[in-house]
């Protein structure tokens, strides 16, 4: 500040040129991802998005939300929302460690244990405040630099950054592929600790893990599976309970982890393990001890939807019916297991060509390009929900077959 003249003038030279250099570079930056047809931005929705996505003051039959049960907008969510509102506050004051644990987290942790695995003794379920945390939590509380861990080639982003911050040797396997994976743990007897990770529901291909191959493979070499059912949860198994929930009758090598934020229609994430992992994430988790806990209003809204699963499984019928009538009417196997259905593109360009042209038709179906899917790989991400109408179905159906399309469907 006592700087004379000159000599704050230079300083601000100095600033403003560094500031320019800065634009520049981040301005190339910016134009590579423009060039290469990766750019993103931002769709401001005018109404909360359900089976219609009103942005640009235009309505949109919408086919990419992950709320599969439609139970985001449900009045019992709403209405547990509000009256978790009216009773705890807004805000969760502090992290799980400090004061944060509510009686409410606890009681949706009760409720996760029973849906995932009939309040099975000796299991517990600890919330997370998304799938990304619990992800990184997972990986960086079970694995160091002494341990391996096993990867499917097309894992999501969070299980893959997981990997990356828990410093372990990372051996990615093919795509579902059990003998890879089989010879790739055989090449990897001496680790300390052996870790398969995988999605349930791969989110961008709809496809389902081969669970009870992976647990035959994990219990013979002494290894654990951690499941991703961020789309198995309210999607698969009986009632919504998720793909692992058909295997808790016997004690296996599992770790199931699940998300709040898409079927169940709320916010946060969770893991249900034994109580041996959940001390653990407790103790040594970074993104479970570092942050502030879940606000009341998303656990108890994840707590009403994990109710009105227990109670009924109308919804997940209805998802189930519409994910037959989407596969029928776009030509897919009548027994695609899953909401999401990919239709390949294979460039950038034909994809974003696909999009506008659904858009055109009224239709929003997101288009998925690199560094989400791999490079060639971009496709429209096709989602149907319970709520979608049979008409709906078979309207953006049609406009799908009628697109020019360089690459086979599946
Ligand atoms: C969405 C998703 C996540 C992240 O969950 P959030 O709660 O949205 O952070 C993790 N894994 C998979 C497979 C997902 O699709």
């Amino acid at each position: 500040m006592a700087a004379g003249c000159s000599n704050s003038d230079k300083a601000l030279e100095d600033r403003s040129m560094a500031l320019t250099t800065l634009q520049n570079e981040l301005m190339a930056e910016l134009e590579a991802i423009r060039a290469a047809g990766r750019w993103r931005e931002l769709r401001l929705a005018q109404a909360p998005p359900t089976v219609t996505f009103l942005h640009s003051g235009r309505r949109w039959v919408n086919f990419s939300s992950n709320d599969y049960l439609g139970l985001a907008t449900h009045p019992r969510l709403i209405a547990a929302a509000q009256a978790a509102t009216a009773r705890w506050g807004t805000g969760a004051t502090a992290s799980r460690l400090i004061c944060g644990t509510l009686a409410l987290h606890a009681d949706l942790e009760a409720a996760l244990v029973n849906f995932k695995v009939g309040g099975r003794s000796g299991y517990r379920a600890l919330l997370f405040n998304s799938g990304y945390h619990a992800n990184l939590s997972l990986l960086t509380a079970l694995a160091d630099a002494r341990d391996v861990v096993f990867s499917d080639a097309l894992n999501h982003a969070s299980l893959i950054d997981g990997c990356r911050l828990s410093r372990a040797t990372v051996v990615v396997y093919r795509h579902n592929d059990v003998d890879d994976l089989r010879a790739k743990v055989a090449a990897h007897r001496q680790a300390r600790r052996k870790l398969i990770v995988t999605d349930a529901v791969f989110s961008m291909d709809g496809d389902v893990a081969r669970l009870s191959e992976l647990l035959e493979v994990a219990e013979a070499a002494g290894a654990w599976v951690a499941l991703d059912e961020a789309h198995a949860t309210g999607v698969l198994g009986p009632g919504g309970r998720g793909l692992a929930a058909t295997l808790a009758q016997d004690d296996r090598p599992l770790i199931a982890m699940g998300t709040l934020g898409k079927a169940l229609g709320s916010f946060g994430a969770f893991v249900v393990a034994p109580s041996v992992v959940i001390e653990l994430l407790i103790n040594r988790a970074r993104p479970f001890i570092f942050t502030t806990a879940l606000p009341p209003a998303p656990a108890a809204a994840a707590l009403e939807a994990v109710r009105m699963l227990t109670e009924s499984d109308e919804l997940t019928r209805a998802l189930r019916a519409n994910i037959v009538r989407m596969a029928t009417a776009l030509g897919f196997e009548p027994t695609w297991p899953t909401p999401i259905f990919p239709i390949l593109f294979g460039t950038e360009q034909a994809t974003l060509a696909a999009m506008q042209a659904l858009d055109e038709r009224g239709f929003y179906v997101v288009g998925i390009r690199p560094p989400t899917v791999p490079p060639g790989a971009s496709r429209l991400r096709l989602t149907v929900t319970a709520a979608h109408t049979e008409a709906q179905i078979a309207a953006v159906a049609d406009a799908i077959q009628s697109l020019p399309r360089p690459a086979p469907s599946q």
